[in-house]
């Protein structure tokens, strides 16, 4: 049985890079950029005013001067300017040709047609041309995920498309004879399949789209062609029929679909009965156990990072941070667990709160959980206010 990062690492040699495309800017949100950005142009493309006041020769103050022609942004002066004059300018607008210094409209005692203004330092309140982004400056990395932050800055370069990773879809298959589709009434010895929701919600946020195929019923050959069906998408993820009980079909099924398996099992709680192989040497397959906590914490730690990894991310890993448990924990040696906690921040420390209920089939200890506290593999015995890594699913 692997090791979580001994499987982590098992998976990552094996995911393939997507290909490129490219986009419309305002599609791009959340993707990763595919090539280095480089400034064709530069921010800002002119200097300008950073206020409202006054542009004039430093050189000539304090004085008062005569205001002679007014510029807002999007207008420009094309005229000479002569000595000992000011301008009255707004933020935004060209400083006009020979001008060198914008006295702020605060500092400016306006009598008529006349200003009086202080000294004042040559550059002040001009924002120059390229201060932001020179042309040849690299503007935004490959491999970065486009937010708001670059997708402003990609915009202000005129840049209509993007390059950026095709987005890796992702079949869904649920598996088990009790489940049943959301919408229809469970009988008695029935469920809801909720694990292939929170999936389809989970996927999203690693850039891929899903693909609910459907519940696979507990019987290899449907299981099987159902599996097969799949390969056209850029990954397929089962849940359910991992174990090693009777009905647990998918390890076959798998195999009868040309998957190849590299992992059947990882030393993790929950989540121990997780596989992973590729179809025809290319199509990743994951096959996560189906206890819906179970799913949750084998997407975070093998199926975000590998979508991701397709996308050719530099970051395909959350965040983490060392937290203090307000509980101690006996565990057996030999597993890494995973405990689902609501970490809060007290001053400069992380304080992690675990939810009382930790089982594997506890839908509601995922609720308001915002950080999955891993509890090393060694580790038997931990006592209360013990500090562990933290997996960080938000900002805290
Ligand atoms: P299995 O791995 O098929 O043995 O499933 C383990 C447990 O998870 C069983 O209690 C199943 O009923 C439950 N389970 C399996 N698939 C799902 C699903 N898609 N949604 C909710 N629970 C599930
Ligand atoms: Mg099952």
């Amino acid at each position: 049985m692997q090791s979580v990062e001994e499987a982590a690492k098992t998976v990552a040699q094996r995911i393939q890079r997507l290909p490129m495309e490219r986009i419309p800017l305002s599609e791009a949100r959340g993707r990763i950029l595919a090539e280095n950005i480089v400034a064709t142009r530069f921010l800002p493309p002119f200097d300008n005013s950073a206020m409202d006041g006054f542009a004039v020769r430093s050189s000539e103050l304090p004085a008062t001067l005569p205001i002679v022609a007014k510029v807002a942004a999007g207008q420009v002066l094309t005229d000479a300017i002569p000595p000992r004059v000011a301008i009255r300018i707004m933020t935004g607008a060209p400083v006009p040709q020979g001008l060198d210094t914008v006295v702020i409209q605060e500092d400016a005692k306006v009598e008529g047609s006349q200003v009086t203004l202080p000294a004042s330092p040559v550059g002040d309140n001009i924002r120059r041309a390229g201060e932001d982004v020179a042309a040849g400056d690299l503007a935004v990395r490959a491999g970065e995920r486009l937010n708001a932050a670059e997708l402003g800055l990609l915009a202000a370069l005129g840049m209509v498309e993007v390059p950026v990773a095709r987005s890796p879809r992702i079949a869904i298959i649920a598996t088990g004879d009790e489940l049943v589709s959301i919408g229809d009434t469970p009988g008695p010895s029935q469920i809801v399949d909720s694990s292939a929701h929170t999936l389809a919600a989970l996927i999203p946020g690693a850039g891929g789209t899903s693909n609910y195929i459907g519940i696979a019923k507990d019987d290899p050959i449907t299981m099987a062609a159902l599996i097969a069906s799949a390969m056209d998408h850029d990954v397929v993820i089962t849940t359910g029929g991992v174990s090693v009980g009777d009905r647990d079909h998918v390890r076959a099924a798998l195999k009868a679909a040309g998957v190849e398996l590299e992992l059947w099992k990882v030393a993790m709680k929950p989540g121990k009965p997780f596989s992973f192989g590729l179809n025809n040497g290319r199509v990743p397959v994951f096959g996560l156990p189906g206890n819906p906590v179970s799913t949750f914490v084998a997407f975070e730690l093998f199926v975000r990072p590998a979508l991701l990894a397709m996308q050719g991310a530099t970051n395909t890993q959350r965040p983490r941070a060392p937290v203090s448990l307000i509980r101690g924990y006996r565990k057996q040696a030999g597993r890494t667990h995973y405990i689902r906690a609501r970490v809060v921040r007290n001053g400069e420390h992380l304080i992690a709160h675990p939810h009382p209920k930790q089982g594997s089939a506890i839908l509601s200890s995922l609720v308001g959980c915002n950080a999955l506290v891993e509890l090393p593999a060694e580790a038997t015995e931990i006592q209360p206010n013990t500090v562990v890594p933290a997996i960080l699913l938000e900002a805290v």
